[in-house]
C-alpha cells in the first residue's frame, strides 16, 4: 500500500466508504492469523520509573502517585493463575526501573520458563543489550516497546532523553529481533503534535521493522502531565479518537498480515460497552486480559479512568472470554506466536522444508 492510500484511509471519515476497509482488515486477519484470539496475561509488576514521559501517569515527576513493586511470590501467583485460566502467556510489565535487576528479572524468567508451559513477553522500557541478552537466554520469548510516534522531533519532546543516553527505540527493536526475541511496538494515536503525514509514517514504519506484535491506542491525556495539559489544535493535528484508532489498526494489519494485534484496553477505556470488540472485528487478534492483583491496578495509572482498574483477575478473565464469544471467535491455546515469527525461526533453523 502506498503512502497517498494510507493517508487517504486515514483521513477517510465517511462510515459507508470505511465498511470497505474493515472487511479488508478482517479478511486478512482471518486468512494470515486466523479465527483464535490468544490471550495474554498482563501483570504490572510496578509504577515506579526514572523516565520523564510527559505523556505518562507514572512519569517520575509525579510526586503524588503512591508507588509499588510486587514481590516475587506474588508475580509467581499472577503467573500460576495464567496457567490456571489456560493462558499462553504472561506479560511483565513496569514502569523503566533499575531495580527490576537483570539478575532478578533473568531468574524470574527461568522460574516461569521452567515450571509452565508459558511464553514470557518483557514490556520494562529502555533496558542494555546485555540485560535484554541475559533474559533472552533465560527464556523470554517476546519484548514489547512502542516507538510511540515515527517523528523524532516530536519523540523527543514527549520522552525526554536521560542525560547522555539518547533513546533510539527503533534500533533497540532491530537488535532484539537480532537476539531472538519477538518484537512488538506501536504507537499512540492523536498524541499532541501529531500530524497524518507522522501517522501515516508509522504505519510505514510498522511494515519496515516487520513487527511480530502492533500495539496501538488512542492517547488519552493525563492532567497531572505535562503533554496531557498542552493544546492540541494545529490544523493537521490527528484526533485522539477511538475512530482514527480503528483506522490505523486496520492500516497495520493490512500492511503487516502476520503479527499479532491487541485489541488494547485503551480502546475500552474510551469505549467500555464494545471498543474491545470493534477492535477485533477491525484487525486486531488478540487480547491482554489483566492479572494484576486488584489492591495495585488504581496504582498503574499511565492515563486516567483506566478501563478494567475495578476488576479482579477472574472478573477480567469471564469478560474477554465472554467478548471473544459473542463475536463467534474462539479463545486461542498455546503461545500463539506470530506466523511471522515462526517461519523466521525455521529459516534460521536451517530447516528448508517449512519455509514460505
Ligand atoms: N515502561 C514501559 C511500559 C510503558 S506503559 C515502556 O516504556 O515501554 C505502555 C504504553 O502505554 C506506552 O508505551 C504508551 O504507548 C502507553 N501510554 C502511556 N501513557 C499513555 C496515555 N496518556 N494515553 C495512552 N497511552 C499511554
Amino acid at each position: 500500500m502506498d503512502h497517498a492510500e494510507i493517508i487517504r484511509w486515514l483521513r477517510e471519515e465517511d462510515p459507508e466508504i470505511l465498511t470497505e476497509l474493515w472487511a479488508r482488515a478482517d479478511e486478512v486477519r482471518r486468512d494470515n492469523v486466523g479465527d483464535q484470539v490468544h490471550l495474554r496475561g498482563l501483570i504490572e509488576i510496578g509504577n515506579h520509573c526514572v523516565r520523564r514521559c510527559g505523556y505518562c501517569g507514572l512519569n517520575a515527576s509525579r510526586s503524588d502517585l503512591q508507588r509499588y513493586r510486587m514481590s516475587r511470590s506474588e508475580i509467581l501467583d499472577c503467573v500460576a493463575q495464567a496457567v490456571e485460566y489456560g493462558y499462553g502467556t504472561v506479560v511483565i510489565q513496569a514502569g523503566e526501573d533499575p531495580a527490576w535487576t537483570a539478575e532478578f528479572i533473568g531468574d524470574l524468567v527461568a522460574e516461569i520458563k521452567s515450571a509452565t508451559p508459558l511464553a514470557v513477553t518483557l514490556s520494562l522500557g529502555e533496558r542494555s543489550d546485555e540485560e535484554l541478552a541475559g533474559w533472552r537466554s533465560a527464556g523470554a520469548d517476546r519484548f514489547l516497546l512502542r516507538f510511540e510516534t515515527s517523528n523524532r522531533r516530536l519523540f523527543d519532546h514527549i520522552h525526554p532523553p536521560l542525560p547522555g543516553k539518547r533513546s533510539d527505540r527503533e534500533a533497540m527493536l532491530l537488535r532484539m529481533a537480532d537476539m531472538g526475541y519477538e518484537i512488538g511496538s506501536g504507537v499512540m494515536v492523536g498524541i499532541p503534535g501529531q500530524t497524518y503525514e507522522d501517522l501515516a509514517r508509522d504505519v510505514e514504519t510498522f511494515a519496515r521493522l516487520d513487527l511480530d506484535m502492533i500495539g496501538l491506542g488512542p492517547y488519552i491525556p493525563h492532567p497531572d502531565t505535562p503533554v496531557g495539559r498542552e493544546d492540541s489544535s494545529g490544523p493537521d493535528q490527528t484526533p485522539a479518537t477511538e475512530e482514527l484508532t480503528y483506522r490505523v489498526m486496520a492500516l497495520a494489519r493490512l500492511v503487516c498480515p502476520l503479527s499479532n494485534i491487541p485489541s488494547t484496553s485503551a480502546l475500552a477505556t474510551l469505549n467500555l460497552a464494545e471498543g474491545r470488540e470493534l477492535g477485533l472485528l477491525r484487525g486486531a487478534n488478540v487480547v491482554m486480559p489483566n492479572l494484576t492483583p486488584q489492591q495495585y491496578r488504581p496504582m498503574y495509572e499511565i492515563y486516567p479512568s483506566k478501563a478494567c482498574i475495578r476488576e479482579t483477575a477472574q472478573q477480567c478473565h469471564s469478560c474477554m472470554t465472554r467478548r471473544i464469544e459473542s463475536l463467534g471467535r474462539s479463545v486461542g491455546s498455546g503461545p500463539g506466536s506470530s506466523p511471522g515469527y515462526t517461519a523466521r525461526s525455521i529459516k534460521a533453523s536451517g530447516d528448508a522444508t517449512c519455509v514460505r
